[in-house]
């Protein structure tokens, strides 16, 4: 089951409503135009995990989108009457926690905010064990254009997926499960939904690597709790740039992002790559540990 709550000032800790009635007016420019931002999390137990890392990620899309956010305050007490709805009604078994900021209804200049909790869909659950098959896709824009283009939102979290969830019917419709967009200039980006990370082993020494955030890439807030992780665990960090021969030459290869933590990539363009069980039970149990 869903369970909806709006942020609205007549109602403290948020406004709950029915996720199976109509909730926004057709003129609400999240709808008509994908104007808006949003987050998405997870939830163990009844508690959010990361919430400060996704709570600043949300007011950096929103500042980009120039989008006022409600305090974070407004957030928190939304998102606690969501999950103990949630609780009520599904247990309390990993949780979906989404939080949407849109731009409002046209010719209001009334943002819009939302948060919906739901349990984790049983196929991200199993990415973590079988893994994913991506193909490469090229994103069409050039890993170094990211600083000089503010206009086109790349590191905001815009509620804009059409382009990414269009990449993963493609991967589908190809055999594959996910994808890993490259730039027009051949570097290794990010998945659809994900961060890239990869690891190798040299001499008794393990280095972390993930593509540069000036590419242009969304800042995944999972991807920098491993890192930190791995840090104190003594693994040597590295920020790319990567190309698909890294992915190929890597001793392991992850997606990595907030509800399926980290899934394995094992085919890489139909083609069986390296993978550690043993590396992907050592970052997993780090990210368990996510607070
Ligand atoms: N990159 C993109 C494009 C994403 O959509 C996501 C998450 O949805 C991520 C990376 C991973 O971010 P996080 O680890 O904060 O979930």
């Amino acid at each position: 089951m869903t369970t909806l709550v709006f942020l609205d000032p007549a109602f403290e800790d948020g406004r709950p409503a029915d996720a199976a009635e109509p909730q926004l007016l057709a003129t609400d420019l999240g709808v008509t135009r994908g104007d808006g931002v949003f987050e998405s999390l997870l939830a163990v137990g009844g508690r959010p995990r990361k919430l400060p890392a996704h709570l600043a990620r949300l007011a950096g899309s929103a500042a980009a989108l120039q989008i006022e956010a409600p305090p974070n305050a407004a957030w928190e007490r939304a998102i606690a009457t969501a999950l103990a709805r949630q609780v009520q009604a599904d247990g309390d078994g990993p949780a979906v926690v989404r939080l949407f900021l849109t731009r409002g209804p046209e010719g209001t200049g009334t943002p819009t905010a939302w948060v919906s909790a739901a349990p984790v869909p049983a196929a991200t659950l199993a990415q973590r064990e079988h893994g994913v098959k991506v193909l490469l896709l090229d994103r069409g824009y050039d890993s170094l254009d990211a600083p000089q283009q503010p206009w086109l939102l790349l590191g905001a979290k815009t509620l804009s997926y059409a382009v990414n969830m269009a990449a993963i019917r493609h991967a589908k419709a190809n055999g594959a499960d996910d994808v890993i967009f490259t730039s027009s200039d051949g570097r290794v980006l990010e998945g659809a939904t994900s961060t890239v990370l990869l690891a190798m082993e040299q001499d008794g020494v393990r280095t972390l690597l993930t593509p540069e955030l000036e590419s242009g890439i969304l800042a995944g807030t999972t991807q920098a709790a491993v890192f930190d992780a791995a840090g104190k665990a003594g693994w040597a960090l590295g920020y790319g740039p990567l190309e698909p021969s890294h992915l190929l030459e890597a001793d392991a290869v992850w997606l990595a992002s907030s509800i399926r933590l980290l899934a394995p990539v094992t085919h890489i363009d139909g083609e069986p790559i390296r993978t550690s069980q043993r590396l992907t039970s050592e970052l997993s149990a780090l990210v368990e540990d996510i607070l």
